[in-house]
């Protein structure tokens, strides 16, 4: 009898037969198990959709709106993104041909990449990052070039750029820029975005800017898009997700110049059809009716970054001072061990909180932990307790 467990997985597509799950996922799939465990381990707004943008999907199923969408996104969702795109980075982008509307920021990645890249082609990925790039990366054929960042606290500097593309990137086609990010928090400085427009420019690459944080950021940090410096080089990424705690809703787009833009909601099209209707209609309710949203939910997550913050740099966690998004990258102090893994094991085992080891995001990241303070202000006093009395103990 034919081993059928083994033919079935010689059909399957080679590249994703390499391609490992999320080691993200598998983490918190095994801490997720034990009982009584606090989970820092997810980016997932704890907090609810807002109220009145619930009410424009019902209300939108209610009127029947439920057939094929135009495929890069309804006209009213379209002239809402643009708007916003007028009124936070100033760039003007027209709805008719340099917008898309995608399934959630990971469906914009997932375009944007199977319309640039051809396999062998370089893409320079400045680490630590969200590692679901490098699946879709690979997915294509097309080979991430990892720049560590660590050295300049996690934020790439034109002069790095300029060695990467002078060595091991050389001939590299584009460049992935996430800002603010996931994980470290950072945030690019404007001064900093216009030296990488420079280099990008003249070495003739193409960036990608995902900033499905944008709009939480902290302090004295403002977000800037490179789009601002370089838009006929630029591709912006955004969505709903995290701002208006949306992540389960799905809904994404793109922004970049038009030649481009025709391909990516070529490929969209191929891809998804068109992204629910109900989910448009509460997209634009969000865009132009919820402003305050948020900035509600930046103010919520400021102060619990304050707090995570000072009681982890009390314990002797070092950081580079996180501006935005909703993590936290901490240095694990040396006397309390080195691996990240183990260090996150053992925190989870014993002192039941969830926290993700550094190494998961690439280069730069081993020896660090991610925490998300996307939990309740409670969830978090309580770990801090807990990640207290367990490294008092160690
Ligand atoms: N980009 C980054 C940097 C992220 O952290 C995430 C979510 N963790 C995404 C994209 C995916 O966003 P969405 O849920 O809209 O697909």
């Amino acid at each position: 009898m034919p081993n059928l467990s083994n033919d079935l997985n010689s059909i399957i597509n080679k590249r994703l037969n390499n391609l490992s799950a999320s080691k993200i996922r598998e983490f918190d799939q095994k801490v997720s198990g034990i009982p009584g465990i606090i989970k820092l381990t997810i980016g997932e707004p704890d907090l609810a959709t807002p109220e009145h943008v619930k009410q424009a999907a019902i209300a939108d199923i209610q009127a029947d709106d439920s057939h094929y969408a135009p495929q890069a996104g309804k006209p009213e969702l379209l002239d809402a993104i643009s708007n916003y795109l007028d009124r936070s980075i100033g760039v003007h982008y027209d709805p008719k041909s340099e917008i898309c509307v995608t399934v959630g920021a990971t469906g914009a990645l997932n375009d944007v990449f199977m319309t640039l890249l051809n396999p062998g082609d370089k893409i320079l990925v400045p680490t630590p990052v969200w590692a679901l790039y490098f699946q879709l990366i690979k997915m294509t054929g097309a080979i991430p070039v990892q720049i560590d960042t660590k050295k300049d606290g996690f934020i790439l500097t034109p002069e790095h750029l300029r060695h990467v593309l002078e060595g091991r990137g050389k001939g590299a086609k584009a460049i992935i820029l996430t800002d603010p990010s996931n994980p470290t928090g950072r945030v690019y400085p404007a001064e900093t975005l216009k030296a990488l427009a420079e280099v990008i420019k003249e070495y003739k690459i193409f960036s990608v800017t995902d900033e499905i944080y944008a709009e939480l950021v902290y302090g004295n940090a403002e977000h800037h898009s490179l789009s601002e410096y370089i838009s006929d080089h630029n591709i912006l990424i955004s969505g709903l997700s995290k701002a208006y705690a949306m992540t389960g809703w799905r809904l994404g787009y793109i922004a970049g110049p038009k030649q481009i833009m025709q391909n990516i909601r070529k490929i969209n099209a191929f891809l998804v059809t068109s992204v629910t209707d109900n989910v448009q209609m509460a997209a634009v309710e969000a865009l132009n009716n919820g402003q305050n949203d948020p900035l509600q939910s930046r103010k919520i997550y400021e102060s619990r970054l304050q707090f995570m913050q000072t009681s982890l740099e009390k314990l002797g966690f070092e950081m580079a001072t996180p501006q935005g998004a909703f993590y936290i990258f901490a240095k694990i102090p040396e006397k309390y061990g080195t691996d990240d893994e183990t260090f996150a094991y053992e925190l989870a085992q014993k002192a039941k909180v969830g926290v993700t080891p550094g190494r998961y995001f690439g280069k730069g990241g081993e020896g660090y932990v991610r925490l998300s303070y996307a939990s309740s202000t409670e969830q978090l006093r309580e770990s801090l307790r807990r990640i207290t009395d367990f490294v008092n103990n160690l």
